[in-house]
């Protein structure tokens, strides 16, 4: 089990996992008001392949990432969308399901939702009442922000830079206007709420969070994680809603940089490119991950056509070495045929691989940086194409390491299965409607061919099918 470090964005340093292999991990997850972007699926693949990293290397990782479905902008885009904001949000969580589960990474170990938790909001709430940090104003609930001496320790801010970022309704209810809401009162435009002591009404966003990291992985847990827009003022709040009613909380901040449109001629063009179901239609399972995870987490990563199209010769690179070698072509060669000069290891070139694999670990173990291992991915399939190392040997590693990456079906390359003519047509058809930016024909005949197991993907050679994942 090696030791595992992450930078700790509250101290800034790199600290070591504590404890005795069980990690809990809380990443927030999304707010279910629409299809999520590529943006949201950032946090996704970086905790579950981290917590894939943190399994084979014998930890016992639980990763849970809340559903918030209770919120301000849920009520908003359900109206627009004439629907009751309960079976809005349960479409938009069914949707947001199935365009993670299109990652091929699995579900997270616990997926919480907000409605489900609410009597243990409502609870958590009463205590900081009881205790003088919360107070109730006009049936909302606030929590009293100068009662909580360390708050701002997280993102370093002054109290006069702050901006709780609520409704201008709230602020004659505050006595601060620092202070958050903790409970929101019934609104008559708001189609669903719960009873408290309080009045009718319905949990803030900050609050559901505390209480589901609670009810999931107890009073304390290794690592809290999200997007590094959450760090004001969610996770602040979360701080100190949960500091102040006695929880120690989370032991390390790992929070992920926001994804940067770098394209905006892409965004325009073709209308909701950036949402996740597109971008795997577009590039495919595996350039979506191996693009996902080509930065560091913790630095923002630019989006657009041209890291797109990178990505996918990263793929294609990899699919076509194993493709090679399930083609009997040399992968290889013999050992260290190119080795042997003066001063050379005289093992370099038998254990190649197995070096190559130590150094991809050590790389995920030190702040789980992701650029650095595939590096070495890459530096290994150039030698063992170069036939500098031994070709079996090296493919093996290459796996290996592919594994711990999501990527392991890049090992495994189709035989080229042909599509059928109506699915043919079909496709054809649906770069007519995108030709003509019908995109919404276009949504509707790539649903049918994803009925019929096919996916688009956009190469080279122009849109080409391929059997769904
Ligand atoms: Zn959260």
């Amino acid at each position: 089990m090696r030791e595992v470090r992450i930078r700790d964005t509250l101290t800034g340093e790199l600290r070591p996992l504590e404890g005795d292999g069980e990690v809990g991990i809380y990443a927030c997850g999304p707010t279910v008001y629409s299809r999520i972007h590529i943006g949201n699926a950032r946090p996704f693949v970086v905790f579950s392949l981290f917590a894939c990293f943190l399994r084979s290397e014998g930890y016992r990782p639980k990763l849970v990432v809340n559903v918030t479905d209770i919120n301000d902008k849920i009520y908003v885009a359900a109206r627009a969308a004439g629907k009751p904001s309960g079976e809005f949000a349960a479409e938009m969580k069914q949707a947001y399901c199935e365009d993670t589960d299109r990652l091929g990474l699995g579900r997270p170990d616990a997926e919480p939702l907000a409605t489900e938790t609410v009597a243990g909001i409502v609870s958590l709430i009463q205590e900081l009442v009881d205790s003088g940090h919360a107070y109730e104003s006009g049936g909302d609930v606030y929590f009293r922000v100068r009662s909580f001496g360390p708050y701002g320790k997280l993102s370093n801010r002054r109290p006069e830079d702050m901006d709780q970022g609520e409704d201008a309704g709230s602020a004659s209810l505050k006595e601060e206007r620092l202070d958050f809401a903790l409970w929101k009162a019934h609104k008559p435009d708001e189609d669903t709420s719960w009873d408290s002591p309080w009045g009718p009404g319905r949990p803030a966003w900050h609050i559901e969070c505390s209480v589901m990291a609670e009810q999931e992985l107890g009073v304390t847990f290794a690592i809290h994680g999200g997007g590094s827009d959450l760090v004001f003022p969610h996770h602040e709040n979360e701080i100190a809603q949960s500091e102040a009613a006695g929880r120690p909380f989370a032991k390390v901040w790992m929070h992920n940089g926001m994804i940067e449109m770098s394209d905006a001629k892409m965004s325009k063009s073709e209308g909701n490119i950036f949402q996740l179901s597109e971008a795997l239609d577009r590039y495919g399972r595996e350039a979506v991950v191996a693009y996902l995870i080509s930065g560091h987490y913790r630095q923002p990563l630019a989006f657009g056509a041209e890291q797109m199209d990178e990505a996918v010769a990263r793929v294609e690179r990899l699919r076509n070495f194993f493709r090679d070698k399930a083609l009997g072509a040399p992968v290889g060669g013999s050992a260290g045929k190119q080795r042997g000069g003066p001063g050379d290891p005289p093992t370099g070139a038998r254990d190649g691989g197995a070096r190559r694999l130590e150094a991809f670990k050590d790389a995920l173990a030190d702040d789980f940086n992701t650029p650095r291992a595939l590096a070495e991915v890459f530096e290994l399939v150039g030698e063992a194409n170069r036939g500098e190392v031994d070709g079996g040997e090296a493919a093996q590693a290459v796996a290996e390491m592919l594994e711990l990456v999501g990527l392991s079906t890049l090992t495994q390359p189709g035989e080229g299965v042909e599509a059928d003519a109506e699915a043919r047509q079909l496709m054809e058809e649906r770069e007519e409607a995108r030709a003509a930016k019908d995109f919404a024909k276009a949504d509707e005949l790539r649903d049918r061919l994803s009925e019929l197991g096919w996916t688009v993907r956009d190469s080279a050679d122009g849109p080409q099918l391929v059997p769904k994942a």
